[in-house]
């Protein structure tokens, strides 16, 4: 060996030839192989420059382990699985709903062939892509007629334009509401170009608050579900039948935006006071609006209906050119849909039912079973199952808990913030929740099917 330490590196070709590199050329292109070589090569001569030695470390294949290390992590997809044991059912930051095998393999069916999104195939004529869902929402809904879009954001956003634009819409001032991520109803009715008529205030709001705002440019009655918060202790608001006798009385329209768009009465989970779309069809509303991801338990969209004659309107609006669903969703959305025309399908199928329908007995069965199977690991203090409670998250259902059973882990050796970032990064991605120094993974939100990939996350993490 040279005494010239930046001599004894090898070249770039040496690198190339080692089995390690020759076995990235079918994943990676040769380009961006033989640029990570050179940055290795590079960040090496800047360790030999600061006076660094070696030690026998720059061989051909040191540096084929460096290159493919490097790669691994540059070319590493954004978008990676999640094993979900947060509890928390609709996780915005994870996604929100899973959605059900079926409309799982709709959805990839439609990415990968073609479909008759627009084509009648009776006549051979064109035809509209809403027609997929329409019938579907109007049979589980009682409307008249249904369309959809993006998500309920654009929902309402279309809604007010094509229906209330330069008019006023009468909405009480407890719920203006803010869903995270920049929804907030006085922006979107600024950018809908509807006039926001607020009234009442924050607590309570009567018949005769929507009454005296009546005038000649209201267009609409606006009744808007807080998700997200509750306004409680001496309160009053006005009751949706006789927000739609006043708005008949006038010849109003009334929108009713429900948010999370239960189609099943969540009472049976044990929640109370969740919309139901139905209900509120029934109730005499022009339009009731509602987000495809939430209780639903669909894919990510935004249903609106009500009236034929104002879904017409909404769908002649030219936003919906730009809020209208892709192949894709509309197949997840459909599939949906049809599940729900059978309720026990409906409960036995949609992830977002099943998991809010699991047994508390089952959960502790499961998580007794992870605990004893997580305490054999090495590198862990100590796993026990116990009963926790969580909540439904994604904006719904805010104050309302949900009983259900965790195993709550300690670990050794590793403080439970770094052991939490090894699981967020290892594979497949684990997140659970952090308290007092432990980490909790509820196994309400974890798929049966994941226990064996949740207790390798678990290895592999201690393991680093
Ligand atoms: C969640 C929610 C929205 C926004 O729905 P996205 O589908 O997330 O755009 C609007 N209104 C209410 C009442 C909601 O709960």
């Amino acid at each position: 060996m040279s005494d010239n330490p930046f001599r004894s590196l090898p070249s770039v070709n040496d690198v190339l030839d080692t089995p390690a590199v020759r076995n990235l050329q079918g994943r990676h292109d040769h380009d961006l192989i033989v640029a990570a070589i050179r940055q290795e090569l590079t960040d090496v001569r800047a360790r030999l420059g600061k006076g660094e030695t070696l030690n026998g470390e720059a061989t051909p294949d040191y540096f084929a382990l460096l290159v493919e290390q490097r790669l691994a992590r540059e070319y590493r997809p954004k978008l990676l699985p999640v094993i979900n044991a947060t509890g928390i059912v609709l996780h915005t930051n994870l996604g929100r709903a899973p959605v059900a095998d079926e409309a799982a393999r709709a959805a990839y069916d439609a990415a990968r062939g073609y479909l008759n999104l627009e084509l009648d195939l009776e006549t051979g004529k064109r035809s509209s892509r809403q027609d997929a869902i329409r019938e579907w929402v109007c049979r589980l809904t009682g409307a008249e007629s249904a369309t959809a879009v993006n998500n309920n954001a654009a929902a309402t956003v279309i809604a007010l334009r094509a229906l209330c634009q330069g008019k006023e819409v009468v909405i009480s001032r407890g719920q203006l509401i803010e869903i995270g991520g920049s929804f907030r109803i006085p922006e979107i009715m600024a950018v809908s170009g509807a006039i926001l008529r607020e009234v009442g205030t924050t607590n309570i709001t009567r018949l005769a608050d929507f009454e005296k705002a009546i005038g000649p440019n209201t267009a609409a009655l606006m009744q808007i579900h807080t998700s997200n918060y509750r306004v409680s202790g001496f309160t009053k608001t006005v009751p949706l039948a006789e927000l739609v006798t006043l708005g008949k009385k006038h010849q109003l329209k009334v929108i009713d935006d429900i948010g999370s768009g239960a189609m099943v009465d969540f009472a049976r989970f044990g929640f109370e006071g969740e919309p139901v779309a139905r209900e509120s069809i029934a109730s005499g509303v022009d339009l009731v609006l509602f987000s495809g991801d939430k209780l639903l338990g669909g894919p990510q969209a935004g249903i609106l209906a009500g009236k034929k004659e104002w879904i017409q309107k909404i769908e002649k609006d030219p936003l919906m050119r730009a809020f209208r669903l892709d192949k894709m969703t509309l197949a997840a959305l459909e599939t949906t849909l049809r599940i729900y025309l059978n309720e026990a399908h409906a409960l036995e199928k949609v992830p977002v039912l099943r998991m809010l329908g699991t047994p508390l007995a089952e959960l502790k069965d499961r998580a007794e079973k992870l605990a004893h199977e997580l305490s054999a690991l090495p590198g862990i203090f100590s796993a026990r199952a116990c009963g926790d409670v969580a909540f439904v998250g994604g904006g719904s259902l805010p104050d309302q808990k949900l009983a259900t059973w965790v195993v709550e882990v300690q670990v050794q050796s590793v403080s439970d913030e770094e052991f939490a970032q090894r699981l967020r990064t290892g594979a497949p991605a684990l997140i659970g929740r952090l308290r007092n120094g432990r980490i909790l993974f509820d196994l309400r939100t974890v798929f049966p099917e994941q226990t064996s990939g949740l207790i390798t996350a678990v290895r592999d993490a201690l393991g680093r």
